[in-house]
């Protein structure tokens, strides 16, 4: 099912998000929800409180972006991120490791503003997936991007809190929706 992504504006995206107690057939059956409704909007991820959940969720794909790539590390070993797609993450915690580096985002929630944001280039995260079960790796590039902007909508932080130069560009003409992406919306 399709639900309705809230825009800059409403109380939901200030929310943090509570954290899920038990993985079950409803909160599987939300991140399936997540995840049309991502696709839908032609998004690289989407977090519970941009649907008016005020949960710890969040889901990515960036298997779409071929101009942006992605890094992805399990126990030490390179996956090919796009094996990985969909990831619903739950009750994320996130540990950054790289240099901090300056890239365009955008957000779901915030039709046809970019901004240029500074984040940690990589970072370790763990989580529960959709079976309740403790995933851990560590990414870069766009996912780990995206990834952070999705927790930024967990604690009810937005990218314009963090935009570095402190001005929201419009979307360049043919700029395709956002969220945590170059072009891509998160
Ligand atoms: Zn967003």
């Amino acid at each position: 099912m399709i639900l309705e992504i809230v825009k800059y504006g409403h109380p939901a995206l200030r929310l943090p998000g509570r954290r899920v107690e038990a993985v079950d057939d409803e909160v599987r059956q939300f991140a399936a929800d997540l995840v049309e409704t991502m696709r839908a909007a032609e998004g690289v991820g989407l977090a519970a409180p941009q649907v008016g959940r005020a949960l710890q969720v969040f889901v990515i794909d960036v298997s779409g972006v071929k101009e942006r790539p992605s890094t992805l590390e399990i126990d030490g070993q390179s996956v090919d991120p796009a094996s990985r797609m969909p990831m619903v993450l739950i009750n994320p915690e996130l540990t950054p490791t790289g240099e901090w580096e300056n890239g365009a985002e955008g957000c779901l929630s915030f039709p046809e503003i970019y901004g240029e944001i500074s984040r940690p280039a990589s970072v370790e995260v763990k989580a529960l997936n959709e079976h309740g079960q403790t995933v851990s790796f560590r990414c870069g590039g766009l996912l780990s991007r995206a990834i952070q902007h999705e927790q930024d909508h967990l604690r009810g932080i937005l990218f314009i809190d963090r935009m570095t130069d402190h001005v929201a560009r419009a979307a360049p003409e043919g700029a395709g929706p956002v969220d945590g992406g170059d072009d891509q919306g998160a």
